[in-house]
């Protein structure tokens, strides 16, 4: 395994969002977990300076990815993520630079490590120091005179969340989905849904999967009307806390982003939102697909 150090930023749209959304995604890359994740902090913007200010943070990656092909899966995490290079260092949904990959140095056309900026840069150090083991080798680099261009940034709202991830035994099977990033890394704010148990179901049940416009068990009972409660009930509860961003559980019959089981219980999956996924995004609820 590698210890790798990445600084995350984003100053456009719904900034907190994309960082825990690019946070989730690099956790779920192969061979890859975040094993800390730093404050988050406001800052000023660095080098093209009219634009909005930024929210930075680092993580902590352990990674049995190599250098280039983590550098790709990087790019692609940015790409999926509405980045669009335009302004060199103008205004983006997301980047994310590797600072450290052990201790190796690389310097090629499309990759130096260390990152070839991080000393003069406090919003990289500083949250940097949040996390990694030694703070000496970082320390003396921060800029003390321009510390008030960055603050320390509280997201004021709770994060939504599938309980299953949290480690709750909601499951069809009385079983969980515990992720650790969720559960101890990243300490958040959480409201825990569950919109199958909301909906009514039992928590031993059936399977059940969506077909057509419809969601059967795997008994073939019709439980459209349920998972319909489900939706509305979670939306109403998020509404409830002013939530709008939401963690949800993939593949799940409301909870999954983009791909869902295709109705003949044989782990298929194909393209598609859950239920109650569906109506949310219908409301302008930002979902995270864990
Ligand atoms: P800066 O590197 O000064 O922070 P930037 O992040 O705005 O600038 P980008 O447009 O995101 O720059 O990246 C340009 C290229 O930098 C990327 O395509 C990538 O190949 C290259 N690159 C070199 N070293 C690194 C690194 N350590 N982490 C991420 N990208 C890097
Ligand atoms: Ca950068
Ligand atoms: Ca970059």
């Amino acid at each position: 395994m590698s210890r790798v150090y990445l600084n995350l930023g984003s100053n456009m749209g719904d900034s907190f969002y994309y960082l825990l959304n690019a946070i989730s995604k690099l956790d779920k890359l192969d061979m890859t977990k975040v094993t800390k994740v730093s404050k988050f902090y406001k800052t000023k913007a660095w080098g093209y300076k009219e634009q909005n200010d930024f929210i930075n943070c680092c993580v902590e990656l352990e990674t049995k990815l190599l250098p280039y092909k983590l550098l790709s899966e990087i790019n692609n995490i940015e790409l999926s993520l509405n980045r669009i290079r335009e302004v060199h260092w103008g205004p983006r949904t997301i980047d994310i630079d590797i600072i450290f990959y052990d201790n190796l140095r690389i310097e090629s056309e499309k990759l130096t490590v260390p990152h070839k900026y991080y000393k003069q840069r406090n919003f990289v150090l500083v949250p940097l120091l949040d996390i990694i083991w030694d703070k000496k080798q970082i320390i003396k680099y921060i800029d003390k005179n321009s510390f008030s261009e960055l603050k320390e940034y509280e997201y004021s709202k709770k994060i939504g969340i599938s309980a299953c991830l949290l480690g709750y035994n909601v499951k069809y099977n009385g079983g969980n989905n515990y992720t650790k990033l969720y559960a101890q890394t990243l300490k958040l704010d959480y409201l825990k849904i569950c919109p199958e148990t909301f909906g009514g179901l039992s928590i031993l049940r059936v399977p059940s999967e969506i077909k057509g416009d419809k969601v059967f068990s795997k008994r073939g009972e019709d439980l459209s009307e349920e998972f319909k409660i489900g939706a509305i009930k979670t939306l109403e509860r998020l509404k409830k806390y002013g939530v709008d961003i939401i963690v949800m559980k993939s593949k799940s019959p409301s909870c999954g982003y983009g791909k869902v089981y295709d109705g003949t219980f044989t782990e298929k999956l194909i393209e598609g939102n859950g239920r109650t996924v569906e109506f949310l995004l219908e409301n302008n609820i930002k979902i995270i697909s864990y």
